[in-house]
């Protein structure tokens, strides 16, 4: 039996991807649903190359005439369909904290969740976690690094590992003096070294804000205290990441940087499927190199490691205040050099709450989103 895939976010770098490794296994996988915000050129194309049963676009667009087009709109409809009995998989890949709702109802309806959306465990780790355990939900990770995890620990019990090391390209302001910092502009800050993909990974990648997310998301995925958690930089993106085993072992998994290996094995697993990738050797890479992470060079991962240790709400304020100043920078209304500044005033002011349900932190959200001005 085919299985059948939702895809959040289609038209986006992993979604784009993940509909690449579906059409090399298309014995294996079958599109329900499709689903964007606002890219309705996109979404139709794909629709017409896949022949899903639904699409849908979370903004309302008048320009769509055909009405054989089984399109909606509105988040409702989202959540109708991550639901269904009829679907096996949901691959979240919205970007932002906007996959939180959608990611949380189809853990509640028992599916797989291959999580690509890091935001939704950074900004609601244990609501997302309780949800998943108590309905026995897999999440399976997509991100590049804890997939690697993932596919380490395979072969290795929970009592054997004591650290897991999150390998960071370190963005392409690794070697920039740091006064210049301040000057960056969002062409340069979107020119990443290894990765090719979507903006706003792409400047959290450049402050490292996203290896902090990657160190939160990697805290609940593997039941890891944050502290048992480091990070090094690694700038050919080869090694993905390692787990170290209490007896001083270190097992990394390595391969080319392609997200379409990593999104394969949330789709098969535990099952390896044929590559979807190009063959990759060693003997090309020549070098593997690391080096430590300067937390001067990169406030925003010191902010995400000292939330994750006051814990509560804290990382959800890091998320928002970093959405904000992400999206601000991108109109040029900020500098690169603000983005931390935001993020640090915001967790100062913001006091920690308790929350244990999904429609309270919703509710959360919404207020630290209009309480931070950028
Ligand atoms: P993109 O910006 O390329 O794509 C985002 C997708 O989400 C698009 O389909 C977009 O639709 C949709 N979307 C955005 N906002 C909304 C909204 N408010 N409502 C509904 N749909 C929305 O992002 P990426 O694919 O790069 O990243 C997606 C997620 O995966 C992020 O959380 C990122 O951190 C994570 N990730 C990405 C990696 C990568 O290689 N790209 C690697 C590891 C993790 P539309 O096109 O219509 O705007
Ligand atoms: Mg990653």
């Amino acid at each position: 039996m085919r299985k059948k895939v939702v895809i959040l976010g289609s038209t986006g770098s992993i979604g784009r991807n993940t509909l690449e490794v579906i059409n090399l296994h298309k014995d294996r996988f079958q599109i329900k649903a499709l689903v964007a915000g606002s890219n309705a050129r996109l979404l139709i194309q794909q629709f017409y190359k896949f022949k899903p049963e639904l699409i849908i676009l979370t903004e309302k667009n008048n320009k769509i005439k055909d009405k054989s087009i089984p399109l909606k709109y509105g988040i409702e409809y989202v959540l109708d369909i991550v639901k269904s009995d009829d679907v096996d998989i949901v691959v979240s890949a919205f970007s932002g904290v906007c996959g939180l709702l959608p990611t949380y109802e189809a853990l509640k309806s028992a599916k797989r969740v291959a999580l690509a959306n890091k935001e939704v465990l950074v900004s609601g780790g244990k609501i997302i976690k309780e949800v998943a355990e108590k309905n026995k939900a897999e999440i399976i990770p997509i991100d590049s690094e804890h997939s690697a995890v993932f596919q380490c620990i395979q072969a290795e019990l929970k009592k054997n590992i004591e650290k897991i090391i999150l390998t960071a390209s370190g963005g392409p302001f690794r070697k920039l003096p740091l006064k210049k910092l301040k000057e960056v502009t969002v062409q340069q800050a979107l020119n990443h070294p290894t990765w090719n993909m979507g903006k706003k990974i792409t400047i959290d990648s450049a402050t490292m804000m996203n290896k902090g997310f990657e160190v939160i998301e990697a805290c609940y995925l593997f039941d890891m205290d944050v502290n048992k958690i480091e990070v090094v930089i690694h700038p050919q993106s080869i090694i993905h990441s390692l787990i170290e085993t209490v007896d001083g072992s270190l097992l990394a998994q390595l391969g080319p940087a392609d997200m379409k290996l990593p999104i394969q094995y949330a789709l098969s697993y535990p099952e390896r499927l044929k590559r979807s990738i190009p063959q990759f050797s060693l003997k090309e890479i020549k070098h593997l190199n690391f080096e430590e992470v300067d937390f001067a060079r990169y406030p925003c991962l010191k902010l995400a490691y000292e939330a994750m240790r006051e814990g509560g709400t804290k990382p959800c304020v890091l998320n928002v205040a970093n959405d904000k100043s992400v999206v601000s920078f991108l109109q040029k209304k900020i500098k690169f050099t603000d983005i931390p500044l935001i993020i640090e005033n915001a967790l100062a002011d913001i006091d920690n709450v308790v929350i244990t349900n999904i429609s309270d932190l919703l509710q959360f959200i919404d207020f630290v989103k209009n309480k931070i001005k950028t």
